[in-house]
């Protein structure tokens, strides 16, 4: 079966596998094996020297399964279907996606590099690039939403590093004020300061935009990472990353993750599949919901600000860069109620339906606070700059009844004490006139 003949979510649930290995299963099994027989120990030899990079793999020679942390059907066969999503010549999966991002970053940087990334970033990236690759002699360059092209480039040479720029890493949108960057600036910047001898690498976490709302490939980017934790797995009970990309890069980087042992589980693995096979319908149904959450939130008296691709206007900054990049608006939603952190506490304790948990991406909603939460270890400034404010709430929709969600949060809007609403009511940014 070639693979672009039918659409992604036709071949989630056979793509990759074939039901005669397996007793006609049609399913595929869990292959919960740590080790795999080798019929001769010439073949074993031949394995080995393909896994470990001693060698290119023949043109029809199958990269024959060693060792669970090498290699294990599960794995590849999820592989093979997250790539379809983003045509992808290639992906590896890992057992988070932090693991995927520390993996990338290690096998792509070296001491005396320049890294370039995208502020507000995911805490977690935010961390490891900040705390941890200074330590390995490699220097850091942040810049934010809205630069332009020539903004970034001068910025690099300000840097007085940039023969040294080795990758530009973005978040698009941001975590969690959703802002944009324009990936084709990054990869025009990218390519300006590319060499013969050295391209400057473009990576992108599209984690929020999971694989079905945005394609960073065709934006140039090179490398693509997920946190399958997220859309992806889609139920909350799974941790799970993946990195896509060409088949040279993502080869280099299943070596890397068989030295570092941050491979997915053969459970892990299987669990996905099962995701994936309603990846479509759960972001299409969540997206839907998100849109009319979001309008009835833009209308609400108690809500100062609203920050959701669905409500930008032809008139925004942004809006150009979303026509161009997204194929949808998203399920993540961050706004503003009137008030500060007392007011938004209110109205987070008051949830019913909508839990309150940290995480996305999960056929439930998640809510919270990201300026105690998520985003607790940026310095008081630095939210300031990012618009990450006090009233700031970020919500994850699911696939519950609109109207439901709708009704949850306005019964918890009601709850923010009486001062606020009274205030409000009578203040010039109450959006009921
Ligand atoms: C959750 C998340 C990560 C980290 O993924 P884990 O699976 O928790 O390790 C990275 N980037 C973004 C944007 C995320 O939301």
């Amino acid at each position: 079966m070639k693979k672009h003949n039918f659409q992604p979510e036709s071949l989630m649930m056979s793509y990759g596998y074939r039901p005669e290995w397996s007793e006609g299963s049609i399913k595929c099994p869990i292959f919960q094996t740590s080790t795999f027989v080798f019929n001769s120990a010439e073949q074993g030899k031949a394995y080995f020297e393909v896994a470990y990079g001693l060698r290119e793999k023949e043109e029809s020679e199958p990269q024959g399964l060693i060792y669970s942390r090498i290699n294990n059907p599960d794995m590849e066969i999820l592989e093979d279907r997250l790539s379809l999503w983003d045509q992808a010549e290639a992906c590896a999966v890992f057992e988070s996606g932090m693991s995927a991002i520390s993996t990338a970053f290690l096998e792509f940087l070296k001491p005396g590099d320049l890294l370039m990334y995208s502020k507000p970033l995911y805490g977690g990236t935010l961390h490891f690039i900040e705390h941890i690759l200074p330590k390995w002699g490699i220097d850091i360059l942040g810049f934010r939403a809205g630069m332009s092209q020539i903004e970034m480039i001068e910025l690099i040479k300000q840097s007085g590093k940039q023969d040294r720029l080795a990758m530009i890493y973005v978040e698009s949108p941001a975590n969690p004020t959703n802002d944009l960057f324009d990936l084709t600036v990054c990869s025009n910047v990218a390519k300006q300061f590319s060499k013969s001898d050295k391209q400057v690498m473009l990576t992108v976490d599209n984690t929020y935009m999971g694989p079905l709302w945005q394609h960073p490939l065709e934006f140039g980017a090179d490398l693509v990472i997920y946190s399958a934790t997220k859309y992806i797995g889609g139920h909350s009970d799974v941790i799970a990353g993946a990195v896509l990309g060409s088949h040279e890069r993502i080869q280099r980087l299943k070596v890397l993750r068989t030295f570092l042992g941050s491979m997915i589980s053969p459970w892990t693995s299987w669990l996905l599949l099962r995701s994936l096979e309603t990846l479509k319908i759960r972001m299409e149904k969540q997206a839907d919901n998100a849109q009319k959450v979001a309008v009835f939130l833009e209308g609400h008296p108690l809500v100062k600000k609203v920050h959701y691709l669905g409500l930008l206007k032809p008139t925004d900054q942004a809006y150009p860069i979303y026509k161009k990049q997204f194929n949808s608006p998203g399920a993540m939603i961050s706004f503003e109620v009137q008030g500060g952190e007392k007011e938004a506490f209110q109205f987070l304790n008051h949830l019913d339906l909508i839990k309150l948990a940290v995480s996305l991406g999960s056929t439930e909603s998640l809510v919270q606070h990201p300026a105690t939460m998520t985003h607790a270890g940026m310095e008081a400034q630095e939210k300031e700059l990012y618009g990450i404010t006090p009233s700031l709430v970020r919500v994850s929709i699911g696939v519950e009844n609109a109207m439901d969600l709708i009704k949850d949060i306005e019964q918890a809007l009601e709850a923010i004490p009486n001062e606020i609403r009274v205030s409000s009511n009578n203040s010039p940014l109450s959006k009921v006139a």
